[in-house]
């Protein structure tokens, strides 16, 4: 699967390396990001969150915009 982004700027030797969480979009190593983040446990009582953190593959569009003020 060759990386969206870079098929738009002309590249078509890229290999994407996953697909964006959120678009579904296939983006490369360099388009995209590896995020940590908390994941949230439902129900009981005292502690929600696991305590070792989940991974989450967006591309660089959705990352942007997730972290846009
Ligand atoms: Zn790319
Ligand atoms: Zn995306």
């Amino acid at each position: 699967m060759h990386c969206y982004d870079c098929l738009q700027e002309g590249r078509a030797d890229s290999a994407g390396i996953g697909m964006c969480a959120r678009c579904g979009l296939f983006t490369c190593q360099d388009h995209g990001h590896v995020v940590r983040e908390h994941v949230h446990r439902a129900g009981g009582l005292g502690r929600t969150t696991s305590p070792v953190q989940a991974r989450r593959f967006v591309c660089d569009t959705c990352r942007t915009a997730e972290t846009a003020h």
